[in-house]
């Protein structure tokens, strides 16, 4: 193994042996498939050494041994569309891109579940789900990129979390690979498991630093009947986010229920002239969903709810693919509207208790205040979680130095308010120097302590939610 300052670097004939080992063809190395893998959407960039395809477990196992043997540290990847920097191969090594394993092994009707390899994409698993009149949950915004396995690595959240949880809660067992090649398998097959340790629940979120999933098994529910939509508008922010929380204390069951912030809003009216959003404050977007009868109760209810009692403008609902989708498509526009507002963003993905938002959202426009910075917040609503994004200019010194003062103290803020300071992206390297502020050295000895019993070697995506030790230079960082 070579060393070229932080980087690990395969030599030739540890490449040659990797080839023999799983086959010429599964082996990339090429500057060009190097710099196609060497970035996510934390856009950040990191080239890996090699890129290794497996396509079963066997050949998985394989690489995991021989790069244990040969202290090679490994990078697991999805489809790299992760927020945080998840996959990137911060010190060289290998990339593990699980695209080529991508077969629906089972959908089973009876018991209600799917197994699948990790590399199938979400979006194919929803719509083979569908097509029995099953439903998958979690719906993370990047479903029709987003492999399953990466969303278990960063037990990936979504729209509907407000209803039916984060992906976690869907994992029924899971089949790993450790460092050296061990299979293990967590779970069961029954919907009920108390045997032992819940060591699923750690693995789902362990963002690719504990083992490699190669094999998958999730709960799927039967499929609603329909769903409609509701745009919901403010002449102020505060009072559609006081809205939405009325809305669940009032025993409503939306299976989304979504903020946007008046600057967003502003940004998404210039970039698309919808005319719903023009000179409004604050909006929700909410959907119900299941049987007809009842949605159509849900959403009429709803819209008396928060045109008399919470302070909306307006409510319109939609009912058909159509309108929906065009409500929907407010809330698309938000990620290229945004850039009206600097060419660099910076998406926090923060969550607090719901009855800390509204001071919360106080408390972001303040800091953009105090900081002289522009601040876009939009986010679900229902869980608590906001995205708060920093738009700046990142080749304006004085302005990236603010905005660097002014993450840490945000993060401050929402753990003063019991939150947290990632409720879907995960920690990565983009967070790293941050989580800190919200474990105790107590704690962070547990964490690292299960990491040094999965991966003793620190050779699994060294440099990811810790400070790496046996790498010398650590990650940049935001
Ligand atoms: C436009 C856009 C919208 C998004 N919307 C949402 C959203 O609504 N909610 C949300 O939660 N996230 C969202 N994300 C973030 C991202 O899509 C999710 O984090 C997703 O789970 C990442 O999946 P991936 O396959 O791209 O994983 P990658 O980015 O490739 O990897 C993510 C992590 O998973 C690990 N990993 C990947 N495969 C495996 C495996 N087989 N075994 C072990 N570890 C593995 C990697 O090492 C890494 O740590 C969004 C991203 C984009 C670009």
């Amino acid at each position: 193994m070579m060393k070229e300052n932080h980087k690990v670097l395969l030599t030739a004939s540890q490449l040659t042996a990797l080839r023999q080992l799983i086959g010429e063809e599964k082996v990339l190395t090429s500057e060009e498939e190097k710099v196609v893998y060497s970035y996510d959407a934390s856009k950040r960039k990191y080239p890996p050494s090699a890129i290794v395809l497996p396509r079963s477990r066997d050949d998985i196992v394989k690489v995991m041994r021989f790069a244990y043997e040969e202290n090679i540290p490994v990078y697991p990847r999805g489809s790299g569309s992760g927020m945080s920097g998840g996959s990137l191969p911060v010190y060289g090594g290998i990339a593990l891109v699980f695209t080529q394993m991508n077969k629906i092994i089972e959908i089973d009707e009876v018991n209600q579940s799917a197994t699948v390899e990790p590399g199938v994409v979400l979006s194919e698993l929803q719509h083979a789900a569908g097509r029995l009149n099953l439903f998958y949950p979690p719906d993370p915004a990047s479903a029709e990129f987003a492999s399953i396995g990466g969303t278990l690595a960063e037990c990936a959240g979504g729209l509907r979390c407000v209803k039916y949880g984060v992906t976690r809660d869907y994992v029924l067992w899971l089949e790993v690979v450790r460092m050296g090649g061990e299979v293990l398998q967590f779970g069961s097959d029954a919907v009920k498991s108390v045997s032992g340790y819940d060591i699923l629940r750690l693995l789902v979120g362990s963002e690719g630093t504990l083992a490699v999933f190669s094999k998958i098994k999730v709960r799927l529910l039967p499929r609603p009947e329909t769903a409609y939509t509701l745009l919901a508008t403010f002449s102020d922010e505060i009072t559609a986010l006081g809205a939405g929380i009325e809305l669940l204390k009032n025993a409503f069951v939306p299976s989304a229920l979504e903020f946007i912030d008046s600057l967003s809003l502003q940004c998404a009216y210039d970039y698309s002239h919808d005319q719903r959003i023009k000179d409004v404050r604050g909006v929700l977007l909410i959907e119900f969903d299941g049987k007809r009868a009842q949605v159509e109760h849900d959403c009429s209810e709803a819209r008396e709810f928060l045109s008399r009692r919470a302070g909306a403008l307006n409510v319109e609902i939609a009912t058909d693919r159509q309108s929906i989708e065009a409500l929907w498509q407010i809330r698309r526009y938000l990620s290229p509207a945004l850039f009206q507002l600097g060419p660099t963003k910076y998406n926090e993905d923060i969550a607090v208790p719901r009855s800390e938002l509204v001071a919360t959202f106080k408390a972001i426009k303040e800091l953009a205040d105090r900081h002289k910075l522009t601040i876009a917040v939009f986010g679900h609503c229902g869980d608590g979680n906001l995205h708060v994004n920093f738009m700046f200019d990142e080749n304006n010194k004085d302005e990236k130095a603010r905005v660097e003062q002014a993450i840490p103290e945000l993060f401050q803020m929402v753990i003063q308010r019991r939150g947290t300071i990632s409720g879907e992206h995960g920690i990565g390297i983009m967070k790293l120097p941050y989580l800190s502020l919200e474990y105790g050295e107590a704690e962070l000895r547990i964490m690292r302590e299960i990491k040094s019993i999965w991966d003793p070697k620190n050779l699994l995506n060294p440099g990811k939610i810790f400070p790496s030790d046996n790498f010398r230079t650590p990650p940049t960082t935001q």
